[in-house]
């Protein structure tokens, strides 16, 4: 079957005969795998389209489960973000990220929509990546099925004093329903008001809201650590290699 989609590269690996497998986030189909004999040192337009952050139009072949690139052309290779080390450190730990988040096959057009604005904004910011990569991991959960309740309390409903975040039961808790029993095994943290307000903000706001914005050390040291918790404990993400690259910084 002849098929044709967009798609952003997530990774590349080298394997025998000059042949290469990449790992593609397209727009119709989901994550998938995909060999192909194109090199990057051919002289088409397919070489730019194969490299990691690249976002192109690809020709591919599906024959029972497997997919084969018959070409490629690229629409942005964001090849800037490999320009500044912290940058592309911040990049990879996101493409990391969104490979383990995405099942096999599975459309998610709207992630794809935000992990393509993500990487053409990281390519021209100039500072403070993490607050673009919060933001998108914010944003992220929202098309994960486990998007957190941030505008009551999880147990009584309440609207006021929702300074506690549970990672179990995922969202958050007014001050008198956290201090009941229990606060360990319901992964509760005391992170206050600001963190809620941050939380809410990042998740209602398009990532072109945080453009000047610059999230400082306090806000990132409470809230990266609950990020990572609740994709661990929810959507079955662990340690990512590029992760202790990425922090603290
Ligand atoms: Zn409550």
């Amino acid at each position: 079957m002849f098929t044709e989609t967009e798609a952003i590269v997530l990774k590349q690996t080298k394997i025998a005969n000059g042949r290469r497998m990449l790992v593609l986030f397209t727009k119709k189909f989901g994550k998938i795998s995909a060999g192909t004999s194109l090199t990057e040192r051919g002289k088409g337009k397919s070489a730019l389209a194969l490299r990691p952050f690249a976002q192109g139009r690809y020709e591919l072949n599906k024959s029972g489960n497997s997919y084969h690139i018959n070409n490629g052309e690229v629409i942005a290779s964001h090849y800037r973000i490999g320009e500044v080390v912290d940058k592309y450190i911040c990049a990879s730990y996101v493409l990391e990220f969104i490979e383990k988040l995405l099942p096999e096959d599975a459309p998610s057009p709207s992630l794809y929509l935000l992990l393509s604005d993500f990487l053409d904004r990281m390519e021209r910011r100039s500072g403070k990546y993490e607050t673009l990569v919060t933001a998108f991991q914010v944003k992220a959960l929202k098309h994960s099925g486990s998007e957190p309740r941030l505008d009551r309390c999880i147990e009584c409903g309440t609207e006021e004093d929702l300074d506690h975040f549970s990672i179990k039961e995922g969202g958050v808790l007014c001050r008198n329903c956290a201090t009941t029993d229990g606060a360990k095994e319901r992964l509760l943290y005391d992170v206050g008001f600001d963190i809620v307000n941050v939380l809410r903000y990042l998740t209602e706001q398009p990532l072109s809201a945080v453009e000047g914005l610059a999230l400082d050390e306090i806000t990132l040291t409470k809230i990266r650590p609950l990020i990572r918790r609740y994709y661990a404990y929810h959507l079955d993400i662990g340690e990512l290699k590029s992760e202790e690259l990425m922090e603290p910084r």
